[in-house]
């Protein structure tokens, strides 16, 4: 365990200009993130897991080895940290918050850091990695200062009212793991992480294998920023075995990947009586309606198509526009799409960066070939780009998608997107609710009360009315989550903390004892409490 001060204190040399590894990264710096993955104290003779290597995006080179867990590692962190959430659960909230809100100013501070980092484990453009700065920085800000309000003690009426006081009062859980994807290995790695040690918890995060850097680095930022070392524990490797074990070992899971993945867990969890939230998938529509404005819808889906080269659970696959602007629509669409510079560059100058693994490009690469081959067409993109990068893949839009191509219902979680027109709002929303997914979507009017009261028949966790999907996600004080196969619970908001908590009702009876009094026959008893029933509910309490 690494308990150093200045794990993140990089020297400011200027991040790479091109090519994978920032050159401020050195050896020992790695060695010292990795410190932070937990090894049993009491491994001895057991022989280590292999580590793992990931492969940067942008030119498929080795990132570096980090050391990987196995499932009695996991179990020791997970015990390292319930000893230690025992003397956190009795920190005031308020230094729980002020070491939330060091870590906060921390990370705009040394921001140019975790974006190297997340660049080069991930691929993505320097702008779609300072968006997990933002949102990280806001879900920090919104809880620090919102915990006490939404964890605060509930009076309620008790069940003789002015006899039986009754409270509900928020427990932490206890340890909460944590097991986020690759995809937003900052926001999804520690953003859920925030509200759960605010809410009196212990973690163990399970990293996931392409990006553990980026959350070591984190683990390390927090750590700098107050948090007790015990507290937090990270756990890397492969997911199925160490994943497992962390749903094994935790008192609650928050998950966020893919729907296949997080029916296992659910189920996994459920055999333990385990409680967990899920953030899976999506395939999410945009429905651009006849009265839009077409240039800022236009505009709008490539921001919510293309964001983190498609490669985010909320980003928009599906187009559904009124046939009346179909063309005036596709038009602005595609100048849009094509003005779009790739770019592999440690700079804000690329609006689109790579794929994140081999894997990856080859689900875009065959439902793209799969749609074509069944008769849609490709209206721009619609090809690899190996010039720029070994995993960069042009933005596309088809056109003629229909149900039997895996591009249709399928997530593709890539920079795809399909056009479909429609003639009514109803055959748009029927369009929109296609297929099991349900986590966001969007519509495009300028009548935004007809736009709201459409939102209520989509069945997704989140509708963005004139925006393609931020206007929701960053909104940190209202819920994010899916209906459906998208998933299960919500992040942000009220329930992205209280899912990290029990509730403990505390009830005080005063004065008399509920039941019949000293010397009082029970039938005398139930008489006059029949009649104080029935006088309640006259006087009509609650
Ligand atoms: P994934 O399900 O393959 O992996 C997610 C995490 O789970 C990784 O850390 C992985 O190592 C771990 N894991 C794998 N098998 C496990 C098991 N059996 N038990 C426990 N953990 C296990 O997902 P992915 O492909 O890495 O991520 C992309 C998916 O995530 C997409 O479907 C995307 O839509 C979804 N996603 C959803 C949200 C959301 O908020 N709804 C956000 C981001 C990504």
């Amino acid at each position: 365990m690494n308990t150093e001060q200045d794990q993140t204190e990089a020297p400011a040399a200027p991040s790479a200009a091109s090519g994978a590894r920032p050159s401020w990264v050195t050896d020992e710096l790695i060695g010292r993130w990795c410190a932070w993955v937990h090894h049993d104290e009491a491994r001895q003779g057991r022989g280590a897991a292999d580590p793992v290597t990931a492969l940067a995006p942008y030119d498929l080179s080795p990132i570096a080895p980090v050391p990987a867990c196995d499932p009695a590692d996991v179990d020791s962190a997970a015990g390292v940290a319930r000893a230690a959430q025992h003397e956190w659960s009795r920190t005031p909230l308020a230094r729980r918050a002020e070491i939330v809100l060091a870590f906060h100013d921390l990370l705009l501070e040394r921001q140019d850091q975790v974006l190297d980092l997340i660049q080069w484990e991930t691929g993505k453009a320097r702008y779609h990695a300072w968006q997990e700065v933002a949102q990280v920085a806001a879900v920090a800000r919104h809880y620090a200062r919102r915990a006490r309000r939404y964890l605060g003690t509930r009076r309620v009426r008790g069940m003789i009212p002015g006899l039986t006081k009754v409270e509900e009062v928020r427990r932490p859980k206890g340890v909460v793991g944590v097991i986020s994807p690759w995809n937003y290995p900052l926001y999804l790695g520690v953003g859920d992480v925030l509200p759960a040690l605010l809410a009196g918890n212990a973690v163990v995060s399970k990293a996931d294998p392409q990006a553990a850097l980026t959350m070591l680095w984190t683990r390390a930022l927090l750590h700098e920023a107050g948090l007790p070392v015990d507290l937090w524990q990270v756990v890397a490797g492969d997911g199925a075995v160490v994943g497992s074990a962390v749903v094994d070992a935790v008192d609650f899971v928050c998950f966020t990947g893919s729907t296949a993945t997080g029916r296992v867990v659910a189920e996994r969890a459920a055999g333990r009586l385990t409680g967990s939230s899920l953030e899976l998938g999506g395939k999410n529509p945009l429905i651009v309606r006849a009265d839009a404005d077409i240039a800022a819808a236009a505009a709008g889906t490539v921001v919510a198509a293309f964001a983190n080269t498609g490669q985010m659970c909320i980003h928009i696959e599906r187009v559904h526009v009124h046939e009346k602007v179909y063309e005036a629509f596709r038009e602005e669409l595609l100048r849009a799409t094509q003005a779009l510079v790739l770019g592999r560059t440690f700079d804000y100058s690329a609006d689109v960066g790579s794929l994140v693994s081999p894997a990856q490009l080859e689900t875009v690469r065959a439902h793209v070939d799969d749609a074509v081959s069944k008769g849609a067409t490709v209206l721009t993109g619609g090809r690899a780009r190996p010039d720029i990068g070994p995993l960069f893949y042009d933005p596309t839009v088809l056109e003629g998608v229909t149900p039997d191509m895996d591009v249709c219902g399928k997530e593709t979680f890539g920079p795809v997107v399909s056009l479909y027109s429609f003639a009514t709002d109803d055959e748009a929303l029927r369009m929109a609710n296609q297929g099991s997914y349900g986590l966001s979507a969007s519509i495009w009017s300028r009548d935004t009360r007809e736009a709201a009261r459409m939102a209520g028949l989509i069945r997704a966790g989140s509708v963005n009315v004139n925006d393609g999907a931020a206007a929701a996600a960053g909104s940190v004080e209202a819920g994010m989550g899916g209906m459906g196969d998208s998933g299960l619970g919500r992040r942000h908001g009220a329930e992205g903390i209280r899912k990290y908590t029990e509730s403990q009702t505390v009830a005080v009876q005063r004065l008399m004892p509920l039941g019949p009094a000293p010397k009082q026959s029970v039938q005398d008893f139930v008489r006059r409490t029949n009649g104080q029933m029935a006088l309640m509910r006259r006087l009509r309490v609650r």
